[in-house]
């Protein structure tokens, strides 16, 4: 079969007048993994939430949030930006280890769903703040099941010396804290293990912890309405125009089959990467061509301050030439950016179509974390940002 490819000749054509770097967004891909992410939602009976770290462009979030999903955010300027955009408060859950008291306070004051706790002390500030306040506040703890993600070390989060969540042995003191205060109100259990992770099997474990956790609660004489499963779902780095959209039903499927799932709960997921990734590209202009003593260089306008992965994980991006015609000879190249640091790089060993100045490259797979980890250093420009809707 052959693969259809985000980038028609009139796409090029269109996108070759913009300045680069910019980053480019498929709308019409996006719309198209959303409803399928809608179809399997439905189909299995769960709430979405989009994780909006993975990408905040408010453009991309009214249209995500178009869809019905509810939002994830990590910040106090992330359920801000989701309220701008419209997401009602009451699909809106906020998770962290750091929240601040003000970030707590504005998330008491909207009224969101709900909020994920991340530690003994912070269920103690939550509890106070909201005493002051004479709310109630809604929560969730989220509870490290040390569960290995299999995934890259910096986006794995549910190992039992990770920072993230409740350690087990707090639990306890966790739950007699929510028995005692008034002004909390429980309404589950919540989990992320990690990121990029496409091994289904990893999720088939958690499932078996979070049945073990949950009988715990009950036990415990606390009714657990809500469980969280968190995100994580991974997308195809190396091969986007062969799985632009992630398969969400086998994915929701593997909760499905492992979770005990009592018929007065529901189920939540936080999904950032699987909802975005395909859709965007970022696209850079090829400034010099330069060949070292074993190795060729393609130097390019965009770097590690547009799209950071490569530097911070190794994480690999597929990338295409997309100036050039048919019959160039193939050549191996480091695509490296303009900044002052050797890991300013956005590929290596790359395989491309012979490269030269002027052409513009597309870095696949980068709607997720990519322009929302964008720094300034070495005072760069912020890069640009084209929709194809808007073409
Ligand atoms: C980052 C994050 C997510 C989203 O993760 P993806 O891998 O992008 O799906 C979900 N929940 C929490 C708490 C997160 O921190």
């Amino acid at each position: 079969m052959k693969k259809k490819s985000m980038f028609t000749p009139e796409i090029v054509q269109k996108l070759s007048r913009f300045r680069t770097p910019f980053y480019y967004y498929d709308v019409g891909l996006l719309r198209e993994t959303l409803e399928t992410l809608c179809q399997a939602a439905e189909q299995y009976d769960v709430n979405v939430h989009y994780a909006l770290k993975a990408n905040a462009e408010p453009h991309l979030l009214s249209i995500i949030r178009e869809y019905g999903l509810g939002a994830d955010c990590v910040s106090g300027n992330e359920i801000q930006r989701a309220l701008e955009v419209g997401f009602p408060p009451e699909a809106i859950v906020f998770a962290g280890v750091g929240k601040t008291d003000l970030e707590i306070e504005h998330a008491l004051e909207a009224d969101i769903f709900c909020l994920n706790v991340e530690s003994l002390q912070e269920l103690q500030v939550i509890a106070e703040l909201a005493r002051l306040k004479d709310r109630i506040a809604s929560v969730a703890l989220r509870i490290n099941p040390n569960v290995e993600a299999g995934t890259h070390e910096y986006i794995t989060t549910g190992r039992e010396e990770d920072k993230f969540g409740i350690p087990w042995k707090d639990v306890p003191a966790a739950v007699e804290l929510l028995q005692q205060t008034p002004h909390l109100r429980f309404l589950g259990i919540h989990f992320h293990i990690g990121s990029q992770i496409t091994d289904l099997n990893v999720f088939k474990r958690l499932c078996l912890r979070v049945n073990d956790i949950q009988r715990w609660f009950r036990q415990q004489g606390l009714p657990v309405l809500h469980l969280n499963l968190g995100g994580g779902l991974g997308i195809d780095y190396d091969d986007p125009d062969a799985h632009p959209i992630p398969d969400f039903a086998s994915y929701f499927q593997i909760f499905d089959r492992y979770l005990e799932r009592r018929a007065d709960q529901t189920l939540h997921f936080e999904l950032g990467r699987s909802v975005v990734g395909q859709c965007g590209a970022l696209i850079t202009r090829v400034l010099y061509v330069k060949q070292g003593v074993e190795r060729r260089y393609a130097i390019v306008d965009a770097g590690m301050t547009e799209l950071i992965r490569p530097a911070l994980y190794g994480a690999y991006h597929q990338i295409d030439n997309l100036t050039a015609e048919a019959g160039r000879k193939s050549f191996t190249y480091d695509v490296v950016g303009p900044v002052c640091e050797s890991s300013d790089f956005l590929g290596k060993d790359v395989s491309l179509a012979e490269v030269r100045r002027g052409d513009l490259l597309a870095i696949r797979s980068a709607g997720a974390y990519a322009a929302v980890m964008a720094s300034q250093y070495n005072l760069r420009d912020p890069a640009g940002v084209v929709f194809s809707d808007m073409l």
